[in-house]
Formats: structure tokens, C-alpha cells, sequence
């Protein structure tokens, strides 16, 4: 695909000056990156592991699976993923794959942890919807869309299961056109499912690539290929309704389907669309390989400014998009995800932090593959790396080399959805208590609010899902020792005051407010509580100087 063609703006700053920091262009065509949406259950794990196969990074694929195990030795919070089968903390893995890079930006499947899928899709310049084929879109899937959407992230579709009684793919294609607005290019087209599941057929090329049932093969699948026109495929195929149907529905698609347009994929426009097994390992590689093809190499990103950063830009830059504290108990180490944007990181390099307007020596970088972690001396856009936190980076913030000051806008919170008091019980743990707090607040793991200018006030926690509460609390005790104690309130909604602390206090001279809590955010902006959606839509409506906004940016 064209480079960055994609809302390339006037005021560009790409490769006028050669620093030692820029990245060659080599380093940049050859990166993919892929984030995977799903609802949970739809094969996401299955998928990830089955890529993983297919890079060579065989040994590690087992690290999917096993992953649990292996973090058992850690802290109970990840205990908690283990126990519960669920993936909370976003992970990158690494693999090459043929001439390209891949870079897989895992995101929690649970939908408690909406909001660090939302970081990592922050980081990643394309995803992979994956959909059960028996279930078609789910709420989950729906959510996250609407995330990627927001974002115009290119979405590349991937209905999995075939080899279970299935949809009708044209009920499938239905329900992503009518209730997304998208518009699906089926690239791979499934013939049959279930028991009767023969294969699919790669619309690129008009070949056939046949199923074979899972004991008849090894780990990797070895696919039968056989042109469309092939006199020999009906009897290949074995099922003279199905291939009938098969030939039907290669023409129809060829006369129904608008060609497949990149840059109307690009903006979120159309999605191409692939069926297969994961389990079975089918149709995974055809997918992967559409996908080095299609997809885009590292894209740039706008600063605040609206400047568009592009990757060849001759300076490094990057932005926090993750920290998380205490992956591994033994060293109590903290650390920031940076995803890389433009030029090249290189070990002990000085870069700017924009925020606090500072210095700070990149002395060691770690690439990520799940909870492993390796020592990386350079690093290039669309690369994720760890650094280490010294507590002075927090989500959004911007790091860059070089005398020209950069600021990617920040990445905006999840609107809050659970409320609930948190305290320490016993007072001789307060110092604990606050300090375990700080860093939860600091990684982004719930927001925190409190009534207006009341610092040492009762601490409201306020997070997407109940799970994150859970994850909170058992954070404080293993890694703080300390027991707390939650009270839920009965609010279901926050919307952020746009129009600042006078327009709230003329709402609520007038009387507007009756029922609806008014609290301050991090920032002391004001933030307002509701009981149900119906409230908020209807002061949004009838007071229109407030400006109610559903997040913060
Ligand atoms: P996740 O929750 O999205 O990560 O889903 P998993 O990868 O854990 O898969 C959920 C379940 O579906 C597991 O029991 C998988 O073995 C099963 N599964 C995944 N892919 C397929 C597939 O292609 N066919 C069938 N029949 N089962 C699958």
C-alpha cells in the first residue's frame, strides 16, 4: 500500500534533516503491525498462537497457552487472568514472518478492560476483527468497533469456527454492512461449514485451497490448492450441492462486490474479509499473508499541532500508551510502553518528555514478547518498547530527540460506568495505601475522583467494569500488603463539564442538579454523576452551556 497516503497533510515533518536518529526506510516498509478484536470465545488466543506458528516463533506460541502457568509465580494479580482465563494486561508479541516484521498488540478480551484495549488500539495502525462464525457480531465486537472507529482504524475481518455449523456468510456480510456501516470485500470465501466445511476459495486469485480434517495434518496445515476452473475440483470437493453453490456464489460476489478499494479501507470504509478455522489452522496463513501484503507499513501520527509526524521523520518520537508497575515482584520495577512513531531508538539516547519538559537517558529499552521481556539496542516505528518509569511517565505523554518540541494529543479515558468509596481500613497502612494507590492511578488502572477541592477527601474510584475494582484491591494486597475496603454507589453514568466550574454552579443555583453527584476529576475539572442515561441526555438537552462530554480528553 501507497506510503502513508493516508491524510498526509501539508504540514508535514518528515526527512528534511538526516539525524543519526532517523530510521531507514528499509526498517520502516517492513513492519506490520496487528492488533486483534474480539468478543471473548471467538478464538482471539487460538488465532494469536496460530500467527505465531506461522513466524517461526514456534516455541514461544506455546507461551500463549501456558501463559498462566508460567506467570503463577507472580504476582496475584496476574494469578487473577489465571484463575479466571481471562487476559487483562496488553501485551505485544514480536515475530518476523517471510520479509516482514510483525508486531501483535494484544488486548484484553474481557470487557471490564475496554479501556486498555482502547490504549492499544492507540498504538496500532491497523486491527483484525475476529468474529465466531456460529454467532456472527457480538457486544463485545460491537464496542470495540465503535473504539476503531473513532480512531478510522483499518480493520481487516477474519470469521472464524467454519468447521462448526456457521452463518450464512452473506448473513454475515449483512450484519457488518447494516449494523456497522462497513463494507466487507470477501477475500477468502468459505465453501460449506460445519461437517460439510470443504474449504475456501481465495477470490484474489480464483483458487481453491481445500480443507483437510485436523488429524490429516501436521502442526503447520498443508493446504491442496486447485484453480476454480479445474475440471477435477467438483470431484475434490466431493459435494455436488456445495459445488454448485460454490460457483454460484463466485460469480454472484464477482458481479455484486465493488473492487477492493486500499484507501477506502484505510479510513474504516471497507473491510476485507476472510473465513476460516483457527483451530483447525485453516486459512490463518492465506490470511496472513493478505494481510503483510494489504496491510499498512507503520502509519504517522498527528501532534497536537496537527502536524503529521510520518515515520521517516528525522527525529525519534513516541508516546506512552501503557505503564504498568511490578510485572515481575522481584525487581518492583515499573514500566512505560512506548509505541515508536518516527526515527530510531537507540540504547542510552537522550529524549525530550514534553510534558514535564525534561531530559531523561533511554538507558535500557525492553521489547516485550508477553510477560518476557529482552533488552532491545534500537528499536523503529510501529515498534513497541519498555522503558523504564521512573514515575515521571504517564499515558499520552510524548518522548522525542532532537530541538523541535513534538506533542502527540493525549489518548482519552473510557467513560466511567462503576463508582464506588475505596479505603484502608486499618489507619497505620495509609502510607502503603496512598502509595499503592498513586501507582494504580498513575497506570491508568480505574480514574480517581473526589468532591471539589477536597484533597484529603473520601476517594471515589470510578472504572469501566467491576473487574477493575477487583484488580485494584487485589493489587494493594499483593503488592502493598494492604487490605481495603470498597462501597459501591448506586451511579451508572459521568460526563465530564466542558463548560467548567461556572457552568455548573449556575446549574446548580437553578436547581438543575437535584439527584446528580458533582465531583472533580485528577485535573480538578468537573465531572458529573448520573443515575441513568435518561438524566444525562436530558440536561445535555436542556442545558446546553454545561457542554456535558462523555469523556476527558
Ligand atoms: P478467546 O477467548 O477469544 O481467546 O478464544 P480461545 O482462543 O480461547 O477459543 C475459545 C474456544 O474456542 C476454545 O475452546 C478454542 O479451542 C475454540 N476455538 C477457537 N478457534 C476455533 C475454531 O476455529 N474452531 C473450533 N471448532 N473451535 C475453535
Amino acid at each position: 500500500f501507497a506510503r502513508q497516503s493516508a491524510g498526509l497533510k501539508q504540514s508535514t515533518l518528515s526527512s528534511e534533516s538526516s539525524s543519526t536518529y532517523q530510521a531507514p526506510l528499509s526498517e520502516i516498509t517492513k513492519r506490520r503491525n496487528l492488533a486483534i478484536i474480539s468478543h471473548p470465545d471467538s478464538g482471539k488466543t487460538t488465532m494469536t498462537e496460530k500467527l505465531l506458528l506461522y513466524g517461526g516463533a514456534l516455541q514461544q506460541a506455546g507461551a500463549v497457552r501456558h501463559k498462566a502457568e508460567q506467570r503463577a509465580t507472580q504476582s496475584d494479580f496476574l494469578a487473577m487472568e489465571q484463575e479466571r482465563g481471562i487476559s487483562i494486561s496488553s501485551t505485544v508479541l514480536n515475530f518476523d514472518y517471510q520479509d516482514y516484521t510483525i508486531r501483535l498488540l494484544d488486548t484484553p478480551g474481557h470487557q471490564d478492560f475496554s479501556e486498555d484495549t482502547y490504549r492499544a488500539l492507540a498504538a496500532t495502525d491497523q486491527a483484525l476483527m475476529l468474529m465466531d462464525a456460529a454467532k456472527g457480531l457480538e457486544p463485545q465486537t460491537r464496542k470495540l468497533f465503535e473504539v476503531c472507529q473513532l480512531r478510522s482504524i483499518p480493520l481487516f475481518t477474519f470469521v472464524n469456527k467454519m468447521d462448526r455449523p456457521a452463518l450464512s456468510p452473506y448473513d454475515i456480510m449483512d450484519q457488518i454492512e447494516q449494523e456497522f456501516g462497513l463494507e466487507p470485500h470477501p477475500i477468502l470465501w468459505p465453501i460449506g461449514d460445519g461437517d460439510r466445511f470443504k474449504g475456501v476459495l481465495d477470490r484474489t486469485t480464483n483458487t481453491v485451497h481445500l480443507y483437510q480434517k485436523a488429524e490429516k495434518r501436521g502442526a503447520k496445515a498443508e493446504a491442496t490448492e486447485v484453480a476454480l476452473d479445474d475440471e477435477r475440483l467438483a470431484d475434490w470437493i466431493g459435494d455436488s450441492e456445495l459445488y454448485e453453490k460454490l460457483m454460484e456464489d463466485a460469480e454472484l460476489l464477482n458481479e455484486m462486490i465493488p473492487p477492493l478499494d486500499m484507501e477506502r479501507v484505510m479510513i474504516g470504509k471497507q473491510s476485507p474479509l476472510f473465513f476460516g478455522s483457527a483451530m483447525t489452522n485453516f486459512g490463518v496463513q492465506l490470511f496472513l499473508d493478505h494481510f503483510c501484503r494489504m496491510g499498512t507499513e507503520p502509519l504517522g501520527r498527528e501532534t497536537s499541532k496537527d502536524i503529521l509526524i510520518t515515520p521517516d521523520y528525522g527525529e525519534f518520537t513516541g508516546f506512552v500508551f501503557k505503564t504498568q508497575a511490578n510485572l515481575d515482584p522481584k525487581h518492583r520495577d515499573r514500566l512505560a510502553y512506548v509505541r515508536i512513531v518516527s526515527g530510531k531508538y537507540e540504547k542510552g539516547m537522550k529524549v525530550n518528555h514534553s510534558r514535564s519538559k525534561r531530559q531523561y537517558n533511554l538507558a535500557q529499552a525492553q521489547a516485550l514478547f508477553g510477560s518476557d521481556r529482552t533488552s532491545v539496542d534500537e528499536a523503529f516505528p510501529g515498534d513497541v518498547i519498555g522503558i523504564n518509569n521512573p514515575g515521571s511517565f504517564a499515558i499520552g505523554d510524548t518522548l522525542y530527540s532532537g530541538n523541535s518540541p513534538i506533542a502527540f494529543p493525549g489518548i482519552p479515558s473510557f467513560s466511567p460506568e462503576k463508582f464506588a468509596y475505596i479505603r484502608a481500613p486499618n489507619p497505620s497502612d495509609y502510607k502503603s495505601f496512598k502509595k499503592g494507590i498513586d501507582q494504580l492511578l498513575a497506570e491508568g488502572a480505574v480514574q480517581a475522583l473526589r468532591q471539589r477541592n477536597d484533597e484529603n477527601g473520601p476517594l471515589l474510584l470510578a472504572a469501566v467494569g467491576q473487574l477493575q475494582f477487583e484488580v485494584v484491591q487485589a493489587r494493594l494486597l499483593s503488592e502493598y500488603k494492604v487490605d481495603s475496603k470498597m462501597e459501591p454507589l448506586g451511579y451508572s453514568l459521568a460526563r465530564w463539564v466542558d463548560g467548567g466550574w461556572e457552568a455548573v454552579e449556575k446549574a446548580d443555583k437553578d436547581g438543575k442538579l437535584f439527584g446528580i453527584m458533582i465531583v472533580q476529576d485528577q485535573w480538578k475539572r468537573p465531572v458529573l454523576l448520573f443515575r441513568n442515561d435518561w438524566k444525562a441526555a436530558s440536561l445535555a438537552e436542556e442545558e446546553k452551556y454545561l457542554q456535558l462530554k462523555p469523556w476527558s480528553a
